[in-house]
């Protein structure tokens, strides 16, 4: 059980690209480090660079160094914004959701979309735990999941369902009405047979999102 932040998954892209401003700027803006550095900004000196990464993995000539949006993360990285689970389930079985009763779920990875405009690491926290009052649909799933981590997309903007639109585009949708009942999406639950962490499209739609607001 972890959370994945952005450093691992840029690592775990596979073909990093070469990094620009923006990126850079991103990843400064979302991770639990941006935090950090929040705090330490008047103790500390902090001199970002960009740096060139090539396709062989060395690191190119061109270095430039960049500006901190003190002001912008500030306001941006406080600690809500909208959240991805990814469970995994080791053998297929029936599973009761709730109001939508008893249903089928193959073998593999679900991913689920949700938000917390406040409160969101605490949120997450909640959703690892396995023994709880059964109130979304998604707690009928964490109850029985073999596997679970999280991936926090922290923003000011509620993006659940955009996300969760951007998903539908590249893996398959769950059962109609997980975790939609109070939007007009058709699930916020979603399906892969293999780990999405190893589909590039589903890195580009984290970027995306974790790109967006900032700048
Ligand atoms: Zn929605």
């Amino acid at each position: 059980m972890a959370d994945i932040g952005t450093s691992m998954i840029s690592r775990l892209r596979p073909n990093p690209a070469k990094l620009d401003l923006n990126m850079v700027h991103a990843r400064f803006s979302h991770g639990l480090c941006s935090l950090n550095m929040l705090k330490v900004r008047n103790d500390l000196m902090i001199l970002p660079v960009a740096i060139e990464w090539k396709s062989d993995l060395s690191i190119g000539q061109e270095v430039k160094s960049l500006e901190i949006p003190w002001e912008y993360l500030g306001q941006e990285i406080k600690d809500r914004g909208s959240y991805l689970l990814v469970l995994t389930l080791e053998r297929e079985k029936f599973i009761e959701i709730g109001r939508l009763g008893k249903l089928m779920f193959q073998k593999g990875y679900y991913i689920y979309v949700g938000s917390a405009m406040s409160n969101l690491r605490a949120r997450i926290k909640r959703h690892r735990q396995k023994r709880k009052k059964q109130h979304w649909h998604i707690d009928y799933l964490t109850h029985v999941a073999d596997g679970f981590f999280s991936i926090p997309i922290r923003s000011s903007q509620r993006q659940e369902c955009e996300i969760s639109q951007s998903l539908s585009s590249i893996i398959k949708s769950g059962p109609s009405g997980f975790g939609s009942s109070d939007c007009s999406c058709l699930t916020h639950l979603f399906y892969s047979e293999k780990n999405p962490l190893q589909i590039e499209a589903f890195h580009d739609v984290l970027q995306r999102f974790r790109m967006r607001h900032p700048f």
